[in-house]
């Protein structure tokens, strides 16, 4: 394995205790290692300018953060969390109160204030405010007589700290900003697809693969919002119920009957498409709604799938099964509620039964 997957693995390593965020562990990684390597570099600009006691900070505030990192590593994302501010903001405040801004030291808040927004879920208004709030205490200290020692005390090593201030502020801002949001759309997406499927699960029957009564309602709905917006003039509702279902579960089996029901949904998906929905309503029936259709133009699609349904062979173990179906239909009433309209295709449907079934009641 190389150095790079190595360090890659290191960094990305899941929390084993499952309530720790993977993200906040890795971003907390991220930080402290980048601003480790800005203290590095920095204390070699301090060793080559011969500022021991500098040298002593910056090793001192890399440890801190080493324990930071380590602490990511225990599951102590709080305690890992604090150090990394309090620790940045120590060496900062610092840097600034030797050097002032000439160094850059101080855009360190700012990808401070970035981090601390990915991470903080519970406070960060208050943690921000506190950023911001040292951010223009600096900002007055300066005013008041602040840096201690000039800038040029660093001799030329000034641009050097203020591009590699920049460069690791621009490092932390790349990876916390595009680590998020990458994450943050590819989240939206599935959840996006997983709403999709949730919503195609808990629409469709699951053995014959049309719409539930739950999903036909809720069309419904929409029909009569239609209606009321004068966007639809005519609706027209059948149920349908197969004759005598009960003699195929009871001759052929319960298998052969569930065929029977694929079957026929099928068949009514293909032919109801754009003309009209379907749904199973009940264990053999079917509900059947007609937009924009008065009760003549239904009657007439009715016609056609119950001469489809007389035709349809359905083959179960090498047998061709044969069924017929009575439907009830009604014009829509809308002074009616749903349920009433309902009730008067079932009746028809119930009439359909009594005169000797196979056929359409209007
Ligand atoms: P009718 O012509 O009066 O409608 O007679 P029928 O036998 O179809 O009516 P009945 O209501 O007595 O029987 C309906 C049967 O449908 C009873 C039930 O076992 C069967 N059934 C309901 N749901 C399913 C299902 O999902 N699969 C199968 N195979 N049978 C089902
Ligand atoms: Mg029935
Ligand atoms: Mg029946």
């Amino acid at each position: 394995m190389t150095l790079i997957t190595k360090a890659k693995e290191l960094i990305f390593q899941e929390p084993q205790n499952k309530n720790e965020s993977p993200k906040v562990a890795v971003v907390l990684r991220i930080s402290c290692l980048l601003f480790m390597l800005y203290l590095l570099f920095a204390g070699i600009g301090f060793a080559i300018m011969k500022h021991p006691y500098l040298v002593m900070f910056a090793v001192l505030f890399m440890i801190l953060y080493a324990y930071g990192l380590y602490c990511t590593y225990q599951d102590k994302m709080i305690p890992a969390f604090f150090l990394l501010n309090i620790n940045t903001l120590m060496w900062v405040v610092m840097f600034y109160v030797i050097f002032g801004e000439g160094t850059g030291v101080q855009h360190f808040i700012f990808a401070l204030i970035l981090v601390d927004l990915m991470i903080d879920r519970k406070y960060p208004a208050v943690t921000i405010l506190i950023l911001y709030i040292v951010r223009l205490a600096l900002y007055f200290g300066r005013i008041n007589g602040l840096p201690i020692e000039p800038t040029d005390m660093l001799g030329g090593l000034s641009p050097y700290l203020y591009v590699l201030s920049v460069v690791l502020e621009c490092a932390t801002v790349l990876f916390v900003g595009i680590y998020f949001t990458k994450d943050a759309f590819q989240m939206e997406s599935r959840l996006q697809d997983y709403n999709k499927e949730l919503r195609r699960v808990a629409s469709t029957d699951p053995l014959t693969k049309v719409w539930n009564r739950f999903r036909m309602l809720e069309h419904v709905e929409k029909c009569l919002k239609k209606f009321n917006k004068s966007e639809l003039q005519f609706l027209s509702v059948a149920i349908g119920d197969i004759d005598f279902f009960k003699h195929v579960n009871d001759t052929y089996g319960h298998e052969c009957g569930d065929e029977v029901l694929k079957a026929l949904a099928n068949m009514f998906k293909n032919e109801m498409h754009g003309i009209g929905a379907v749904a199973r309503w009940g264990g053999e029936e079917f509900l059947f709604l007609f937009e924009n259709m008065n009760g003549d133009d239904a009657c007439t699609v009715l016609s056609m799938l119950q001469t489809n349904i007389n035709r349809l062979d359905i083959p179960y173990e090498g047998e061709n099964h044969k069924v017929t179906m009575t439907f009830g239909l009604a014009e829509y009433d809308f002074q009616l509620s749903l349920d009433e309209n309902i009730k008067i295709a079932d009746d028809k449907l119930y009439k359909g039964k009594e005169g000797g079934r196979n056929r359409i009641v209007y």
